[in-house]
């Protein structure tokens, strides 16, 4: 089956084409066809596409809305021009697979989309305004422009994240409040989260319910997961992606009393305070530089500059605080896992989080912490380390377009 994934924020779209099927799953040779991704959608919008094996195009279109963009896609992978492996009309679109960031308590699972799914993910934007809107007007484009016979699935990242116990997901506020708004640690990243379960059971030729390691999720939003006996019992990110670790531009965990404290002495609006803390802290609020890790790193080599160097610094330790945490809940990990573009890319950030672990049981291998790099997956700890660390590119797409398979077949299932 040729799977179009989409994955729509909320002034942006990505998009790959996925070639799966049962079989191919089994075998591990399902394949990307295409991809691309359209950004500031909205005004001129700037669009990347590439057939895979062939050079990237690039273009500045004027893009009004979702619908347009999968229009755009849509128009763009027909086009005689195009030429994607085995595609030449939309009838050549056999099913489609979205992200959707909250499925709250009520989707577990990955799921065949209907009207009241489609109601039931309505129902969750009050926990994610920001995401769950641009996530159902993709949906609603592409079942009007493909047409009601073309299977549509929602993959859900909180999904991942339902097994965690009470005991994790609870905060510790009247439980009445639990009980009337579902007020909950729900999770995020719950696909990439899962891909690194997966992939680290298939490198080491195991279980699912033998996996038991600390998955970390480093790019623009990072989350630590605790995957015990293949299950998420614990992580990082709360009700919202806000709390947990340090990221580019949202701070993580911090005292609640912050909110007051700033809305009496800034005068600043709850409106205000909430842009403040998803837009304006984490690494931008404490370098006043950049959310980029990687210009980060740049200015503290090339310049000395000392709030680059804090805020990095603050950044590996909060990671760290995390590994600690999920070590002793889990009394012991098998292994760490990095990804993101953060944790596939930065042998530097990897080598500042694991430095001062080696009483713990974690000894990076400097060299090959080094090479691991730009997409490669494997082990970077010494053959000593009690606890094996890893490096595995995420691609939560992979998974989006296997699961939408699966339920198109009926076959659904957890990981
Ligand atoms: P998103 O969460 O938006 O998918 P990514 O996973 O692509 O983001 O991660 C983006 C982050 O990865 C940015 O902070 C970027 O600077 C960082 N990054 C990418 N390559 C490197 C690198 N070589 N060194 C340090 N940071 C890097």
């Amino acid at each position: 089956m040729n799977i179009l994934v989409i994955n729509c924020g909320s002034s942006s779209v990505k998009f790959q084409i996925i070639r799966t099927d049962l079989e191919l799953i089994e075998k591990n040779e399902d394949r990307r066809l295409a991809s691309g991704y359209l950004e500031r959608i909205g005004s001129q919008s700037l669009i990347t596409l590439q057939v895979e094996g062939q050079p990237k195009i690039k273009q500045a279109v004027p893009i009004r809305d979702h619908r347009a963009a999968l229009d755009y896609i849509l128009r763009w992978i027909v086009s005689p021009e195009t030429k994607i492996n085995g595609i030449s009309s939309l009838a050549d679109i056999h099913a489609v697979g979205h992200r959707v960031v909250h499925g709250a308590e009520k989707f577990t699972m990955s799921t065949l989309i209907n009207d009241e799914v489609i109601e039931g993910i309505e129902d969750c934007i009050d926990l994610a305004p920001l995401h769950n809107p641009a996530n159902l007007k993709g949906i609603l484009a592409a079942r009007e422009l493909l047409g009601p016979g073309v299977p549509q699935v929602a993959v859900f990242d909180t999904a991942f994240h339902s097994t965690m116990p009470e005991t994790s997901y609870l905060y510790a506020i009247p439980y009445q409040l639990y009980r009337r708004h579902k007020i909950r640690r729900y999770g995020f990243h719950g696909t990439s989260h899962r891909y690194i379960a997966y992939r680290y059971r298939q490198l080491n030729g195991i279980e699912r319910e033998q996996v038991n390691i600390i998955s970390l999720h480093l790019g623009n939003g990072c989350s630590a997961c605790a995957i015990q006996n293949g299950e998420s019992i614990d992580t990082s990110m709360g009700l919202t992606p806000l709390e947990g670790l340090v990221m580019g531009t949202r701070g993580g965990d911090m005292d609640p009393s912050i909110i007051e404290f700033l809305h009496h002495k800034e005068g600043m609006t709850l409106n205000e305070i909430d842009a403040m803390l998803n837009k304006q802290s984490g690494l931008l609020g404490l370098s006043g530089l950049t959310n980029d890790m990687r210009d980060l790193v740049a200015e503290e080599t090339e310049h000395n500059d000392r709030r680059a160097r804090l805020a990095i610094d603050i950044f590996c330790r909060r990671v760290k605080k995390y590994i600690g945490a999920y070590i002793a809940i889990m009394a012991g990990t098998d292994a760490i896992a990095f990804a993101g573009g953060i944790g596939e890319n930065s042998a530097e950030i990897r080598k500042r989080i694991c430095v001062g672990l080696e009483t713990l049981g974690i000894i990076l291998d400097e060299k090959l912490n080094s090479t691991t790099v730009g997409g490669k997956e494997g082990l970077i700890s010494k053959p000593e380390s009690k606890i094996k660390v890893f490096v595995i590119p995420t691609n939560e797409e992979l998974l989006i377009a296997r699961d939408t398979v699966r339920c198109v077949k009926n076959v659904p299932r957890r990981w």
